[in-house]
């Protein structure tokens, strides 16, 4: 099993993994709706820990507990405290993943609005690193639509579609899923956007295309028009331009930028990782660990130095 880090961060207070516990009569449990962060954090070269992109991550939770309709939304000084107060908590110093979850807690089975809680917790694990590669298959489920399940709100119930779409590709030998929009164009993987190189340049399925708006995927996009000098596409993509594309990637936070080697075993461009996709992963890894200045925003220390 993956390790998780000895304490968690539940509501104001810091508690032991084993306590973090919601009532079984709770919202979240009951409907689903509770929404979600994944983001990493990075050993930098002075033995800081880095979280990358907080605000931004923070910020989509918020949008997500408006979209759901919570009766309270966090504020954001109070999320941004639960990460870093268990961060502090574990002694962490080594990469990890981190999860931040707001939910509708309480006993009361009727209350669907509140009462609004905050959960944080970290799972350390190394970064993917540069290099590597996934085999992947196009899904026969297709990706929620935005007019039932909007994709854009990180919404725990959302991740049925995925788990549904992730499981069936793992068990038939896959490491990957891409899926489709009802329509037919492809949308994203389980957990991370798609990302294509074609003619040198990047495409990306727009976000109408029933994309969660991933912060990576944000990063890449303001990363690729410096290393491809051509501005990045963002449009509806078809399945076969997984074919004729010369390399594919997927981002997410915790997926990193991982380059997608084939495609339902048809070899995406050579078959091996490409060199517009290992020059952004070359970059994406040097930014995260605080190496390039001119990102030092992105990042949210969690130790004094
Ligand atoms: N799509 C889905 C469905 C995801 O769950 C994630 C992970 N949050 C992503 C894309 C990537 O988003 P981000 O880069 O913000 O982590």
């Amino acid at each position: 099993p993956m390790p998780t880090a000895p304490y968690m961060y539940l509501d104001g207070s810091i508690v032991p993994y084993a306590d973090a516990k919601v009532h079984a009569f709770s919202g979240v449990v009951k409907y689903g709706c509770g929404v979600f962060e994944g983001l990493r954090a990075y050993r930098s070269a002075s033995g800081n820990l880095l979280l990358f992109r907080l605000a931004e991550h923070i910020d989509r939770l918020r949008f997500g507990m408006k979209a759901m309709r919570y009766e309270r939304i966090l504020p954001h000084d109070e999320i941004e405290e639960a990460v870093v107060s268990m961060l502090r908590a574990n002694d962490l110093r080594e990469d990890t993943h981190v999860r931040v979850i707001a939910y509708l807690g309480g006993d009361d089975p009727l209350h669907q609005t509140g009462p609004v809680g905050l959960i944080a917790g970290a799972l350390p694990r190394p970064s993917r690193g540069v290099g590597g590669g996934l085999h992947a298959t196009v899904s026969s489920w297709r990706r929620i639509a935005d007019s039932a399940l909007p994709p854009r709100v990180k919404c725990t119930g959302n991740y049925v579609n995925n788990r549904t779409a992730e499981i069936e590709a793992v068990q038939d030998g896959y490491d990957a899923v891409l899926m489709m929009t009802a329509d037919g164009k492809l949308a994203e993987g389980s957990g991370a956007c798609l990302v294509l190189v074609r003619d040198g340049r990047l495409v990306t399925p727009d976000v109408g295309s029933d994309i969660l708006e991933g912060i990576t995927r944000d990063t890449i996009l303001r990363l690729g028009a410096d290393i491809t000098d051509r501005p990045v596409a963002e449009r509806r993509v078809d399945r076969t331009e997984l074919f004729a594309a010369e390399e594919a990637f997927l981002c997410g936070s915790g997926q990193e930028v991982t380059p997608i080697l084939s495609v339902d075993r048809l070899p995406v461009g050579s078959g091996e990782p490409g060199p517009v996709t290992l020059a952004l992963q070359e970059r994406y890894f040097a930014i995260v660990r605080g190496e390039i200045p001119e990102y030092a925003a992105w990042l949210t220390p969690v130790w004094e130095d």
